[in-house]
């Protein structure tokens, strides 16, 4: 069998170090991947002029499977969010952001098992049509939904839950105000969950699910969502299960898939060994099920969860007093 190569952007910050923690964790488990390195961030604005640099760009291309630490975008004029350039340029249209209550984290809830699929590429997020007037006084943002594109996330969020077993769908939107966008949204919604009669197919406006996933957040199963909104709801869902510190997401396109932790290069503690890598493992976790590689990945998240739940070396976010390095150690015992 042919050796699966993957790109690895090491990325900003406590990057570098997550990033070095996986790749212990992956290759003690016997993944058995070569690794090919590019840079993304400030990393590589200091080093090629560029926050994407055309080879790390060909290197996604190329090898279709990218494990990526958080970038810093600049603050300021003339910056685009790395992120959502990349999420463009390779059409990676959904965003899976699964969160799973782990014992021994400082959580509020203990059985929070809740995938949201977020589209990924349009709505609030298609950067159409900004324009601010000249002194400054006034903003305006575009948000596009097409059917094509609803319904490519919705179908992607069904064939998702079908595969996983899973057995309710929600669609969040706000249809009831923005008739136009989220109300294609709904209707498509709508259409699509009668092609899946096995499933639970179930709707709610946004601001009311915010409150139900605060309140009764075992109700939810698999919510599918615009941009905007999944970007803020699958951060509320990191919330239940113990902080940024615990929630990967994978950015899923025809061709190319990036996987990487949900927070971001965390520069308050970068360099200092503090960092948690608990969201690039699951992350890794993320791209070897989408590898079809499902016993390396049960094998690792089983590790994960005991050394979270026994709070051997644990980080401080996790209530321990240890750092990355001793983290990974223990993770690296267990497997
Ligand atoms: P952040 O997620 O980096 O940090 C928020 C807080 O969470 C900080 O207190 C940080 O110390 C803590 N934290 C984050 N990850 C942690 C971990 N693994 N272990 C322990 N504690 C952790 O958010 P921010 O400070 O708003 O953003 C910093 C930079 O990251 C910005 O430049 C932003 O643009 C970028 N960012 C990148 C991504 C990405 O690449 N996917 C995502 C979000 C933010």
């Amino acid at each position: 069998m042919t050796k699966q190569t993957i790109t690895v952007i090491p990325g900003d910050g406590i990057g570098p170090d997550i990033i070095d923690a996986t790749l212990q964790v992956l290759d003690k488990a016997g993944c058995n991947f070569d690794y090919e390195f590019a840079d993304a961030g400030l990393a590589a604005l200091e080093k090629h002029g560029e926050l994407v640099p055309e080879e790390t760009i060909s290197l996604i291309e190329k090898n279709k499977i990218t494990l990526k630490g958080p970038l810093t975008t600049p603050v300021g004029e003339g910056f685009t969010s790395i992120n959502v350039t990349l999420r463009k340029q390779f059409k990676l249209y959904a965003n899976l952001r699964p969160v799973l209550s782990f014992k021994g984290t400082k959580a509020r809830y203990e059985n929070i098992d809740i995938l949201t699929v977020r589209e990924n590429t349009q709505g609030m997020y298609s950067g159409a049509g900004q324009t601010v007037s000249e002194d400054g006084a006034k903003a305006e943002a575009m948000s596009i939904v097409t059917r094509e594109g609803a319904e490519k996330i919705l179908t992607f969020a069904y064939e998702t839950a079908r595969k996983e077993g899973r057995k309710k769908v929600t669609a969040v939107h706000k249809a009831n105000i923005l008739k136009s966008t989220s109300g294609l949204f709904l209707k498509v919604a709508r259409e699509v969950a009668q092609r899946y009669p096995e499933i639970e197919s179930t709707e709610m406006i946004v601001d009311n699910c915010c409150m139900q996933l605060v309140m009764n957040p075992e109700q939810f199963d698999v919510i599918v969502t615009t941009n905007l909104f999944g970007d803020i709801l699958s951060d509320l869902c990191a919330g239940l299960v113990g902080g940024l510190g615990m929630a990967p997401g994978a950015n899923i396109g025809e061709d190319c898939a990036i996987f990487e932790a949900v927070h971001g290069s965390a520069p308050d503690i970068a360099g200092k060994n503090l960092a948690n890598p608990t969201s690039v493992i699951l992350a890794a976790i993320q791209m070897l099920e989408y590898l079809e590689m499902t016993d390396k990945a049960e094998k690792i998240r089983n590790a994960l969860t005991e050394v979270i739940a026994s709070g051997d070396r644990t980080t401080r976010d996790l209530g321990g007093t240890h750092g990355t390095t001793d983290f990974t150690e223990a993770l690296l015992e267990r497997l």
